[in-house]
């Protein structure tokens, strides 16, 4: 019959990535807000196994060795209330609170969020501005892997066949943040552009500034001219700098056009984000 696949509960994550590497019609399902949509819409056709990742121990968040490891079956909701979360990482808290609205935040799972890899997914640029890896599980053992590194392309990564994303991790310290949307709507609407901007205190009166914009290249990307230019500088930065690392971040722009938005408009707001971004970590 069309449109019916078979679902696995396995109890151990090498239990999972066997099956993920025996059928290759496997996916590994979490919330299913993406992936339930798409298979009701017959656009899995190849999908024969959903792979379920609820029991596989991956909701937790603690504090080990200098890491806030962030399991990656916490949903939207989870992160955002979490208080190793919510003392550190600004960003992410708000990056995770405009995903959907609140019955999709329930589900919604930061692994999903990531795996599915679209550039406009709302928790992949505060993760980036957060210097994030992903720690993957295959059959091959552990990796980790930067989640700079993670995306190829849009619904493109570096997983392998059989592996899953176990956590995130995200080095333990306090940082100052802020992510912004541009969506058809206020809230409940699929991102245009997005920029996630954090930073935290380095040495000699400096601050170390990372910068990610979404929605407007084929991954979401990071503005490292524009971090460099600000880390360097005594912080606040000056006028002057502000404008220049504002230039760099429109630059690394790369948007298209598409039934969303147009690419002019997305290139400009970059530079409206960054500025109201950098606006709320200064206050
Ligand atoms: C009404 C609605 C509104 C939405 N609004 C937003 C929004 O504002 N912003 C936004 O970013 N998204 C939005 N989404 C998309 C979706 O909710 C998110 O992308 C969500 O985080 C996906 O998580 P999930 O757990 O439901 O993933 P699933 O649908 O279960 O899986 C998504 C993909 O990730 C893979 N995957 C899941 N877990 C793992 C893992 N541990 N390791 C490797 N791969 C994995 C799956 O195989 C699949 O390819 C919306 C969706 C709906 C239906």
């Amino acid at each position: 019959m069309d449109n019916l696949a078979r679902v696995h509960f396995p109890a151990s994550l090498p239990e999972a990535a066997d099956i993920l590497r025996t059928r290759p019609g496997a996916r590994l399902i979490a919330g299913g807000t993406d992936l339930l949509v798409k298979h009701r819409n017959g656009l899995l056709p190849d999908v024969t196994d959903f792979v379920d990742v609820s029991g596989l121990g991956l909701h937790e968040i603690t504090l080990t060795e200098g890491q806030v490891r962030i399991g990656s079956a916490c949903t939207m909701t989870a992160v955002a209330g979490h208080p190793l979360v919510r003392e550190r990482f600004p960003a992410l808290v708000q990056g995770t609170l405009q995903v959907g609205a609140f019955q999709i935040r329930n589900a919604a799972t930061l692994g999903g969020n990531v795996g599915n890899a679209s550039p406009a997914g709302d928790s992949i640029p505060p993760l980036l501005s957060l210097d994030a890896a992903a720690l993957l599980f295959g059959p091959a053992g552990r990796r980790t892997v930067p989640l700079a590194e993670f995306f190829n392309g849009p619904g493109k990564t570096v997983l392998q066949p059989g592996e899953l994303i176990e956590a995130f991790l995200l080095p333990d310290r306090r940082t100052a943040g802020a992510f912004l949307k541009l969506g058809e709507r206020r809230a409940h609407a699929i991102s245009k552009v997005s920029l996630a901007l954090s930073c935290w205190e380095s040495a000699h009166g400096r601050h170390e500034v990372r910068i990610a914009l979404g929605a407007v290249a084929p991954t979401v990307i990071r503005c490292r001219k524009a971090e460099e230019l600000l880390s360097a500088a005594p912080w606040p930065p000056a006028t002057d700098l502000v404008a220049k690392a504002r230039a760099l971040v429109v630059e690394t722009a790369r948007p298209i056009d598409d039934l969303r938005s147009e690419k002019n408009y997305r290139r400009r707001m970059t530079g409206v984000l960054f500025g109201r971004a950098l606006e709320r970590v200064l206050v």
